[in-house]
């Protein structure tokens, strides 16, 4: 793999959308505008799909998808050797993608080099996969024999968010193609250029025409042709709740499709009084501070016990301080700008929401520099369960710090939320964290650690934190159905 070096004047040689294997200019022949959000100003036009771009590419993944086609007669072995060709290519343009997703993104350029490792990481697991994914066979009364297929599902949609472009980008495509699914994805309007750059990886490594398109766009018209689709036989969703929801429905309404939805959270960690508060504060402010806050599973309720609150406020309120935030290229830069005006403006609201119902403002606040989204991390102590920024999900960098007594009463508080992605605990007493672990509603519970987030470990929500699992074996099962195929014997055997 070389070694990734920063240029923010990387060239953006993507913006069409991608069916077949072709670049195509959208059917309506309208363009949206991508912008480096660290600095506000427009990056390029991307050709903006809607419907009858999601239609085509239905049409081309349908076709791929065809019994007796190349990608359906493919051995099981050579899809893996496609996947693992395809990571050559990320390895070989590691620079390239990571420079693109600083540039779409605003995340510090090492941080966006984490995400295209992590990505790496997820298509290699999934190469593996590929032809390990077995039925079995049933000893059924009778005389008869019975075996299952895991097969693939067929024309999967894929709609993905902007805080992980690429990193979500291979959640979902890693085990759709591993269980030989053909794929429409579509990137989050915000960060469409990450996505389109991997198209030309997809060619160029020999994926068969039609098996990977990918249609950038809005997501009340792109998004909601791909889960509205009749002909689309599973869509997965990362991103709002309520627009989850939407997904939902649609699906519904529609074909019945299948979904997998990875949504929002409210993610608490529990820190107890017999932790060392350094090495807490430590992991609480990563929870909370990695990716500018813009994390599904961001521990954005921290529960502090009582007897180190004091201490621990004063800690947080320094590292918050101190965290460097500016120019994502910039390599002691660890805090970039957030994704867009939009959210920038909702978190700016947020804070004030937290001054005015009497929560204690100790760091930040406010924005960054004069140009871009910058929000410096922003530090709330003496923050109660009722207030609007400890209920809903502020996808931004606002620590709010909680007092607790009991661990009985942090439990019940930290499960007081219609979400249930992630929680951790920091903690000295094993007895402590097994009745936490146990007892919290999440779908990952850390102990001692925060957002350690592996490709061989599941992901996702209880709760209106969504339905299924990513990464690991599990997301197997959201790519297969399972046949049983059972044979009249003349006479059977044990
Ligand atoms: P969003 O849910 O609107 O967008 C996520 C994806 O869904 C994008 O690709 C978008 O184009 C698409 N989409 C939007 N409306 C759609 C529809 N009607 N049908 C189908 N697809 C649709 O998220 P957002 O507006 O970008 O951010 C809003 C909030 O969502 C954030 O503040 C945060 O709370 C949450 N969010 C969560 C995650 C996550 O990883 N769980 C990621 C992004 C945003």
């Amino acid at each position: 793999m070389s070694d990734p070096e920063p240029n923010p004047k990387q060239e953006i040689n993507y913006t069409q959308i991608f069916i077949n294997n072709e670049w195509h200019n959208s059917v309506s022949g309208k363009v949206f505008s991508t912008i480096n959000p660290a600095t506000g100003e427009k990056l390029c036009d991307v050709q903006e799909g809607d419907k009858a771009d999601v239609d085509k590419a239905v049409t081309a993944a349908r076709t791929a998808f065809k019994i007796g086609s190349k990608w359906r007669t493919m051995d099981a072995s050579k899809r893996g050797k496609l996947l693992m060709r395809f990571v050559e290519l990320l390895k070989r343009d590691i620079s390239i993608i990571a420079n693109l997703e600083t540039l779409d993104n605003g995340k510090p350029f090492y941080d966006a080099v984490d995400d295209v490792k992590g990505t790496i990481s997820v298509f290699e697991y999934y190469a593996g996969w590929c032809d390990k994914i077995c039925g079995k066979t049933i000893p059924v009364d009778g005389d008869y024999f019975t075996f299952t297929r895991h097969e693939p599902v067929g024309v999967c949609g894929q709609i993905i968010p902007w805080n992980y472009p690429v990193s979500m980008l291979s959640w979902k495509l890693g085990p759709a193609l591993a269980c030989g699914n053909t794929v429409i994805l579509k990137p989050a309007e915000q960060t469409p250029l990450t996505a389109l750059y991997c198209c030309s990886l997809f060619k160029e490594a020999g994926f068969p025409p039609g098996v990977v398109n990918v249609v950038p766009g809005y997501g009340p018209t792109a998004g909601a042709a791909i889960s509205e689709h009749m002909d689309i036989d599973k869509v997965a969703f990362t991103g709002s709740t309520e627009v989850g929801k939407l997904v939902m429905q649609a699906a519904g309404k529609s074909n019945l499709k299948r979904i997998s939805l990875e949504l929002g959270g409210k993610s608490p960690l529990i820190i107890l009084a017999d932790a060392d508060v350094d090495n807490a504060a430590l992991w609480a402010h990563a929870a909370i501070f990695n990716n500018m806050g813009q994390n599904c599973c961001a521990g954005s309720r921290t529960f502090v016990q009582e007897g180190i609150y004091e201490e621990f406020v004063k800690k947080a309120k320094t590292m918050a301080e101190t965290r460097p935030v500016g120019d994502p290229f910039d390599a002691m830069t660890q805090h970039g700008s957030q994704i867009d005006e939009a959210q920038f403006k909702k978190i700016l609201d947020f804070v004030e929401s937290g001054k005015k119902e009497g929560a204690v403002l100790e760091a930040g606040g406010e924005r960054f520099g004069e140009k871009g989204y910058f929000v410096k991390p922003t530090v709330f102590s003496n923050v109660t369960d009722n207030m609007k920024i400890a209920r809903e999900e502020i996808f931004g960098p606002v620590q709010s710090i909680i007092k607790f007594k009991t661990l009985d009463e942090a439990i019940e508080r930290a499960n007081n939320t219609s979400y249930g992605l992630a929680a951790g605990i920091i903690t000295n007493d094993i007895n402590k964290a097994m009745i936490f672990s146990q007892a919290v509603q999440a779908g990952s519970v850390w102990v001692n650690c925060y957002d350690i987030v592996t490709t061989q470990s599941p992901f996702g929500g209880f709760k209106q934190s969504g339905h299924g699992r990513e990464l690991s074996e599990y997301a197997i099962k959201e790519y297969t159905e399972v046949k049983a195929v059972t044979i009249k014997l003349p006479q059977k055997n044990s």
